[in-house]
């Protein structure tokens, strides 16, 4: 199976970036021409018939898969980074982390209510950031917002996907 494929190349390193953390490092992923193929392909059989106009990538690790999705899509690609990259006017939204707040910004004409978004991440842990990022796209009044992770972690007590409303349509590759 294609998730397994991916699952056995996944690489896990411990105590990074805190003792305590099962770290699930992507790059092992994107590097792999095998899997990078994998990961597109079925993320584009996910949403090519969902009208896809806009993937959202979020800084940084949403930017490798989430542009070459939007290429196969046909769609536009639109980064969603961390306060003070994007050079001109910015909408954002703050959220709290587990020390201290963040906040995440789009450029102020990068999406429009003509659009339907897809949000692309690595990895769904807690869903704080994502969550974020989904109030953050849907100020601009999308016609719709997907949401989407290369990985959902669910050990440990995690349930990312319950931070989201309820008609939230997220998607993953592989739960672990
Ligand atoms: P969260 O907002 O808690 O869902 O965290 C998701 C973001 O933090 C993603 O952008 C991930 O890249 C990163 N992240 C959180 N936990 C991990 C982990 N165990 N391994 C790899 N990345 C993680």
């Amino acid at each position: 199976m294609n998730n397994e494929y991916l699952l056995k190349h996944l690489r896990n390193v411990p105590d990074f970036p805190i003792p305590g953390i099962q770290f699930k490092d992507v790059s092992t992923l994107y590097k792999h021409p095998k899997c990078l193929r994998i990961m597109v392909n079925e993320l584009y059989e996910l949403y090519k018939d969902k009208g896809i106009t806009k993937v959202v990538g979020i800084e940084s690790r949403g930017f490798v898969v989430g542009a070459a999705l939007a290429y196969k899509l046909g769609a536009g690609f639109v980064m969603a980074r961390k306060p003070g990259k994007l050079p001109a006017e910015t909408r954002k939204e703050s959220y709290m982390k587990e020390y201290g707040k963040d906040t995440i910004e789009i450029h102020t004409d990068a999406i429009t209510e003509k659009d339907v978004v897809l949000l692309h991440d690595d990895l769904l842990a807690t869903g704080g950031s994502m969550l974020a990022a989904y109030n953050l796209v849907n100020q601009f009044n999308p016609k719709q917002t997907f949401i989407n992770f290369i990985i959902e972690l669910t050990i440990e007590g995690l349930h990312g996907r319950a931070v989201f409303p309820e008609d939230a349509e997220i998607t993953t590759l592989i739960k672990i």
